[in-house]
């Protein structure tokens, strides 16, 4: 049972069909959140993440499966009742209230006496740093403050999990990136699982102790963001984390890094590799990138890039329409699946342990 003990959040099957005549948006899940874990949920638009994490919030229905927080099982539980707080894209405080009154609100709406829910809303006010400033109103606070008090506002309920979705996209890229570090950072300063939705890879591998990829409603992959890097097990994740060309080989598709590709000018005495012309040199600092044609590309094979460091490109400069060779070590190729299937149709499925087991806790 220590897997059990430490996690979170255990979805088990889960599975919401909004209508019965398109696919369901979120199709039989399983996964278990490690508890005082950064996880993040990520995929392309429309993939169900959001799906997902208001069905963990209780704010969307769940149509078959189940959800536990901490073993209990929560799926049917009203919102305020599971011990899970969403924080919303940009913070949605009231422009109105001060901060101490943001804070304060969900108690206030519970009945909570004033001299109650101030003292407990300067407590957590204090707990972000942000006590000296607790009589602003949200426009008059920075956007890292107005965070800390969006932060305080969803910890006065004294969640087990928070929840966020999309919480830095409405925010320019500078102030996205100071922001994204906050928030990882009161993530282990308050040691509580969060759970964080995304469309951009670059931000979970900054925020993430693990990675949910999800395409069209399934799970693509979970990992480190280190695994899901280096190991992606899908042409769809190779594909979605970037930085790989997906190259097509007789033993199927593989995934190589761009900064792991050999290439070599086409008229170099003993190189080998695939033929192909340079049609783009972009410097980008550190790195320069060049976009590749192959000259014998498979179907379904776009353009290559390779990525040099910029000490080794100005050692050896390559240039526009130049003829070249590209290999790779073996050590650094992956081997790809196709990517998820969806699972077998309910009828036709045996079912899974942990399924019975749950059925069996209901009674
Ligand atoms: P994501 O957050 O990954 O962009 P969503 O979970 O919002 O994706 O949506 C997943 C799928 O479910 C999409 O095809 C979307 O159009 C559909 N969907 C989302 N919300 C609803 C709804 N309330 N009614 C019907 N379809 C919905
Ligand atoms: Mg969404």
């Amino acid at each position: 049972m220590d897997a059990a003990a430490n996690t979170a959040v255990e979805i088990v099957a889960l599975t919401k069909q909004y209508s019965v005549d398109i696919p369901p948006a979120v199709d039989q899940i399983d996964l278990r959140i490690a508890s005082g874990s950064y996880c993040c949920l990520l995929g392309p638009s429309g993939c169900g993440k959001s799906t997902t994490l208001r069905m963990i919030a209780g704010h969307e229905t769940v149509t078959h499966g189940d959800i536990l927080l901490e073993n209990r099982n929560i799926t049917r539980l009203a919102a305020a009742a599971r011990g899970t707080a969403m924080m919303f894209q940009s913070f949605a405080l009231f422009p109105h209230l001060s901060a101490l009154d943001n804070v304060a609100f969900s108690l206030k709406m519970k009945g909570v006496a004033k001299a109650e829910r101030h003292r407990r809303a300067a407590e957590l006010l204090e707990r972000v740093a942000m006590g000296h400033l607790a009589q602003r109103k949200p426009g008059e606070l920075s956007g890292g403050q107005q965070q800390r008090v969006a932060l305080a506002r969803a910890l006065i309920t004294e969640p087990r999990v928070l929840l966020l979705d999309e919480p830095l996209s409405a925010l320019d890229p500078f102030l996205r990136v100071q922001m994204r570090a906050e928030l990882r950072r009161w993530q282990k300063e308050l040691g509580l699982t969060f759970i964080h939705v995304t469309h951009s890879q670059e931000e979970a591998m900054a925020l993430a102790d693990t990675m949910v990829v999800m395409n069209h409603g399934l799970i693509e992959q979970v990992g480190s963001p280190h695994e899901v890097y280096n190991f992606p097990g899908s042409e769809f994740v190779a594909r979605f984390m970037g930085g790989h060309n997906v190259l097509q080989t007789a033993a199927g598709p593989i995934a190589v890094r761009n900064d792991h590709m050999k290439i070599a000018p086409a008229e170099q005495a003993g190189a080998s590799g695939l033929a192909a012309t340079i049609t783009d040199v972009e410097y980008q600092g550190t790195y320069v990138l060049l976009g590749l044609q192959l000259a014998e590309a498979p179907p379904g094979t776009k353009s290559v890039a390779v990525l040099l460091h910029e000490s080794d490109f100005l050692a050896r400069p390559f240039v526009l329409d130049q003829q070249v060779l590209l290999s790779w070590d073996e050590a650094h190729a992956r081997v790809l699946r196709p990517g998820a299937q969806r699972p077998a149709p309910r009828k036709a499925q045996p079912p899974k342990t942990r399924r019975d087991e749950l059925a069996a806790m209901a009674g």
